[in-house]
């Protein structure tokens, strides 16, 4: 099977999920991410609207299977929150966003733990458990999974250790509808090591975690070092975990039916900082040939730069 690799892509305008197909596409991805509307807020449009038949078709004609698509939820709905009030907010909209990624033809859906505030992570991870069990019972009809990202640890984020995910999933119990998301970014933040021993550092996370439990990786050079709790996302190559390293998970042998997406940044454009360049097809082509190429910046500053959008 040849890796699948790509990124995570818009979702707008008047092509919507069809024009997050064509985007993929021309990065040349054979899977790729979307948030079904702007990711910092909660208006979505109605599924109908969506021109989803059409995307689903593009998706077939050049060999993208629909239900290896990532959605990824907001993160501004928080399941951990200490307010009963938009906790219920959170478990609503969510379960909005499962039946949305199941009338797009997609299985997984990334979503954040949550950030307890103040009350303790034994607190948020006690709520977020409640708050997917009941966005699961919500959802029976379909077979969406919710995949639990790993975090670096800002804030009050909950999620932050390999113990704070496996406890969490411990809570929700055993369902083939919750997995979890690798982030290296965050996995390296949260400060395990990715890049010197990444064996056991899989060997850690499988014992408490479990490596079966990845339904997808996101693939994010860090602009920090390790264990800094940052969450800031590098390019390729270009960020504290390094080309290589990072190469070696994406063809890790584990990891060989699962997505891997990259949300590395734009890269700015010096003459005006609005407008920035996407990275994708350079890091996509890297990445599958394995091999790093020191002039990939000034290439990606060749196309036309896109208005900048945050990950
Ligand atoms: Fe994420
Ligand atoms: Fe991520
Ligand atoms: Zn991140």
């Amino acid at each position: 099977m040849s890796l699948l690799l790509g990124s995570h892509v818009g979702l707008g305008g008047k092509d919507q999920y069809l024009g997050s197909v064509k985007e993929a596409l021309s990065y040349g991805a054979n899977v790729f991410m979307v948030y079904t509307g702007a990711p910092q807020n909660s208006f979505r449009k109605p599924v109908r609207e969506m021109r989803i038949p059409e995307a689903i078709d593009l998706m077939r004609q050049n060999g993208i299977d629909p239900a290896s698509v990532i959605v990824h939820a907001p993160y501004i709905v928080n399941l951990a929150n200490p307010d009963p009030e938009k906790r219920a907010f959170a478990v609503s909209f969510l379960t909005e966003e499962v039946m949305r990624t199941s009338a797009m033809g997609a299985k997984t859906i990334v979503l954040h733990p949550g950030a307890h505030m103040k009350d303790g992570p034994e607190a948020g991870i006690e709520r977020i458990a409640d708050g997917v069990k009941k966005i699961l019972a919500a959802t029976a009809s379909t077979d969406v999974a919710i995949a639990l990202e790993g975090m670096a640890g800002k804030g009050t984020e909950v999620g932050r250790s390999f113990d704070e995910l496996g406890l969490l999933l411990a809570l929700i119990g055993p369902t083939p509808r919750v997995g979890v998301c690798f982030d290296t970014c965050h996995t390296h933040d949260a400060g395990y090591d990715v890049i010197d021993d990444f064996e056991a550092t899989l060997d850690v996370y499988d014992k408490i975690v479990g490596v079966d439990r990845i339904l997808v990786l996101h693939v994010n050079d860090s602009k920090n070092e390790r264990g800094a709790h940052k969450d800031r996302h590098a390019n390729i190559g270009f960020g504290q975990i390094g080309f290589a390293a990072l190469s070696r998970i994406v063809h890790h042998p584990r990891f060989e039916t699962i997505p891997k997406i990259l949300e590395t940044p734009y890269v700015p454009d010096e003459t005006n900082p609005a407008l920035g360049f996407p990275p994708y097809k350079f890091e996509i082509a890297m990445l599958r040939e394995n091999a790093f190429d020191p002039d990939v910046m000034a290439k990606i500053r060749t196309q036309e730069a896109k208005e900048e959008v945050g990950d």
